[in-house]
């Protein structure tokens, strides 16, 4: 019997057209699937249209339905593919990677840089990698990008033009394809941890601030008046903060203490945080700020979000950034 595999679209790039005000979203998934299935003769594809949107518009609220969608149908496929803008796909793969925590099947998302209907775009290629993940049997959230597949929850866009738009960040690939056809590096693939069910809350009272040299404390105060229940701080370096002319570090803790939950990351892509190195990061941590390691943004951000709308407590939330739920975290 064939593997049933389904194409969810939900716009982007890959499925754009001119429409004389800019490119935007225009083929459905129908339309995509005419240009697809000369290349996967051996399986049962299937498509569906979930929205027609650049990923600039994908908002928290797309992440649940999907995952809600993609809960439902991985009872009746073996794989799904899910199209997306490149732009947010990292966010969409991060947060569906905790959403869907456990899931049985392949969930991949693929995008492109230009159009399938181009001549020479690499939407051909990417769907190919995409669908052929999505037939291996080996569960997980990824995205498959450039003849490559990353975890989900470690893939970084990192160029806005180039085919190889993608990254897998601090951790390996987990597939590539070469003269091997689409190798798996099958230890590199998350665990399964218990059962599968969707868990799609989240909240979006979460805010991303990169510190810069100068940066006025008193925007922390600004954000829990605003209702915000968590802060990602991309800190320089290892993660520091300032404490000399105007003490970043003390308003951290304020917030702490105002039940706000605080994680602190670094700036650097590649390597992590360890707050635990310098002053500027130990009164940080003195404070009560919770450690990002060596996390993308996109899933520190995602992870925060999600985290807050499963629990308020702050024990509980700071268990939660003890472990590492999805491979998304190496902590030391
Ligand atoms: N602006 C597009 C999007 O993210 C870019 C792309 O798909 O490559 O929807």
């Amino acid at each position: 019997m064939k593997k049933r595999i389904l194409i969810i679209n939900t716009g982007g790039t890959l499925s754009s057209v001119d429409s004389g005000q800019g490119l935007s979203p225009g083929l459905s998934s129908r339309e995509i699937l005419e240009e697809i299935r000369m290349v996967s003769k051996e399986l049962e594809l299937e498509t569906e249209d979930f929205c027609s949107l650049d990923s600039a518009n994908i908002f928290p609220d797309d992440w649940a339905a999907l995952a809600e969608r993609i809960g439902q149908a991985c009872r009746d496929y073996e794989g799904i593919v899910l199209i997306h803008g490149t732009d947010t796909l990292a966010y969409t793969a991060s947060m569906l990677s905790f959403m869907l925590q456990n899931v049985p099947v392949p969930v991949v998302l693929t995008g492109s840089q230009l159009s399938i209907s181009h001549p020479v775009a690499d939407a051909m290629e990417n769907c190919r990698c995409a669908i052929h993940m999505a037939a291996s049997g080996c569960a997980g959230v990824f995205a498959a990008f450039n003849r490559k597949v990353m975890l989900g929850c470690r893939t970084t866009k990192v160029r806005s033009m180039s085919f190889d738009a993608f990254e897998s960040t601090n951790y390996p690939n987990v597939a590539e394809i070469s003269a091997l056809g689409l190798h798996i590096h099958r230890e590199l693939l998350p665990k399964k941890k218990g059962v599968f069910r969707v868990q799609p809350g989240y909240s979006d009272r979460v805010f991303l601030l990169k510190l810069y040299p100068g940066i006025d404390p008193g925007i922390l105060e600004v954000l829990r008046k605003q209702g915000y229940k968590g802060v990602y701080i991309e800190g320089f370096g290892l993660g520091g903060m300032p404490f000399v002319k105007r003490d970043f570090a003390s308003a951290v803790r304020e917030a702490v203490e105002e039940g706000m939950t605080v994680l602190a990351g670094s700036q650097c892509p590649y390597e992590g945080s360890n707050l635990s190195v310098y002053e500027t990061g130990l009164l940080a941590l003195k404070g009560g700020v919770l450690q990002g390691f060596d996390m993308t943004a996109e899933a520190a951000v995602a992870k925060l979000m999600w985290v807050l709308g499963q629990t308020g407590k702050p024990d509980e939330i700071r268990d939660y950034f003890q472990i590492d739920l999805v491979r998304e975290v190496d902590i030391p």
